[in-house]
């Protein structure tokens, strides 16, 4: 049985691993519908739901195939943690990444993966050339049909197997992390993403406080990183949670522990390594991604319903900022938006939670990640994007059978 990380979405399906792209084009050209897959990291069921599912995990193509000034093809399907060290050893970087780097590149493009910075566009916008696999198994290209469209597509255009990326001459960056009063960081959060390259907060439920991110670039060498205690927070925040049951008092005193407990982080690292960790806690969540101006009044009306309405989730808000872009499907499409992600514990009911949150992001203008959960269709989607019919009608003619159209697609993607 396929299950994606968080394990909400399954399917009785062993995934088809083609070794070759001779053999992929002979998989993609069979009759039934079929779903590629990358690391099976998205919340939303992007890769279920159809007769088959193709890992392209174990195709041929090298890491890197060729790097040439700011820009490199790649192996569309490598792992980010693995492209990252590969395109370092050539002396250049990804100019921005996200939290993990666990994804595939191209399961990362294909749901609009971002990470954050005001100037930093999502991973998508880094794309410059592709090639990939249609549904009759021809190969297309960025020659073939406008790359604004082949940038974000949830694996309905065809399969990609090669991307050229925008890159940057390799970086190191300092981080520092500090915990700050939750109102410091509403007030303050417009000036932060001007004056630093990366800034994200996480709101800790239950504590008026955050903790602040800053990534600045720098020359100089590494230092050493200190151990990464996310994993033991977010235990600790379980165990108030669930103290929490008992007395409300005790909740607030080991929150309070906690918070006297953050350690500032300072250090130097190579920019992959310092962008991504681990996730080591399985959740699920959900993000939209927010009109600038919108972002702080919603930020604070649904930290006032988690505390008034949701006393059992312990998971903290994140928040981040991505520049804008002109992919067709991309949530940042015509200017930078704010990200608030919500999350719950993959083993616990997540519906009263992101259902009681979800308007509040729709009536602010939001626009839903695309990997990540939300109730949106097709009505709702297509008044979202200025292109979103086009795409769907470029969709239509490249797969005239619906090959790649899963019901969970058909949803989004037809009236
Ligand atoms: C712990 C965790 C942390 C995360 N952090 C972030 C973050 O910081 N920022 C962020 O924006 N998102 C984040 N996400 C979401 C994640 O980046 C996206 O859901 C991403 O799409 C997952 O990549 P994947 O390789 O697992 O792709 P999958 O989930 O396997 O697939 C995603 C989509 O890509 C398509 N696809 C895969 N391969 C191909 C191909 N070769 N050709 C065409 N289509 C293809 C699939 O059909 C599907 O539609 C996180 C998710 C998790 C679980």
């Amino acid at each position: 049985m396929w299950s994606n990380w968080a394990g909400n979405e399954t399917a009785q399906i062993t995934p088809a691993r083609p070794v070759s792209v001779a053999a992929l084009q002979q998989a993609v050209a069979a009759p039934q519908s079929m779903r590629a897959v990358g690391a099976g990291h998205s919340f939303t069921p992007v890769v279920s739901g159809a007769d088959r599912i193709i890992d392209l995990s174990d195709l041929d193509v090298p890491t890197v195939l060729q790097v040439d000034g700011d820009k490199a093809w790649v192996n569309a399907n490598a792992r980010l943690r693995d492209l990252s060290p590969a395109l370092s050893n050539h002396g250049v970087a990804f100019r921005n990444l996200g939290d993990i780097n666990t994804q595939s590149l191209a399961g990362a493009v294909s749901t609009a993966t971002h990470g954050t910075g005001r100037e930093l566009p999502c991973l998508a916008a880094e794309i410059t050339a592709a090639r990939f696999v249609a549904a009759n198994g021809d190969m297309l290209s960025t020659d073939d049909i406008p790359l604004e469209m082949a940038q974000v597509t949830l694996g309905l255009l065809g399969v990609l197997t090669e991307a050229q990326i925008n890159v940057v001459p390799k970086y190191n960056l300092h981080r520092r992390v500090r915990l700050s009063a939750l109102q410091d960081s509403l007030d303050t959060m417009h000036d932060n993403w001007v004056g630093n390259r990366n800034f994200e907060f996480f709101y800790i439920p239950f504590t008026g406080k955050a903790v602040e991110i800053r990534h600045e670039l720098t020359d100089a060498p590494e230092t050493k990183a200190p151990r990464d205690l996310d994993m033991i927070a977010v235990k600790v925040l379980k165990l108030a949670r669930n103290a929490g049951h008992l007395s409300a008092g005790l909740r607030r005193g080991l929150l309070h522990l906690l918070t006297l407990a953050q350690s500032d982080e300072n250090y130097v690292g190579e920019s992959w390594q310092v962008l991504c960790s681990d996730r080591r806690i399985r959740f699920k969540e959900m993000e939209y991604h927010l009109p600038p101006e919108t972002a702080g009044d919603v930020l604070k009306e649904i930290i006032l319903r988690l505390e008034r309405d949701h006393r059992d989730i312990y998971f903290p808000i994140e928040v981040r900022q991505t520049a804008g872009d002109n992919a067709a499907l991309s949530p940042f499409q015509g200017g930078p938006r704010i990200s608030i992600a919500i999350h719950s514990d993959a083993d616990e009911d997540h519906e009263r939670y992101f259902n009681a949150i979800e308007p509040l992001f729709v009536e602010a203008g939001g626009r839903p990640h695309w990997g990540k959960m939300h109730g949106l269709a097709y009505k709702e989607l297509s008044g979202l994007y200025p292109d979103f019919d086009r795409f769907c009608a470029l969709q239509e003619e490249l797969d005239p059978t619906g090959k790649f159209l899963s019901p969970a697609m058909a949803r989004l993607f037809r009236p």
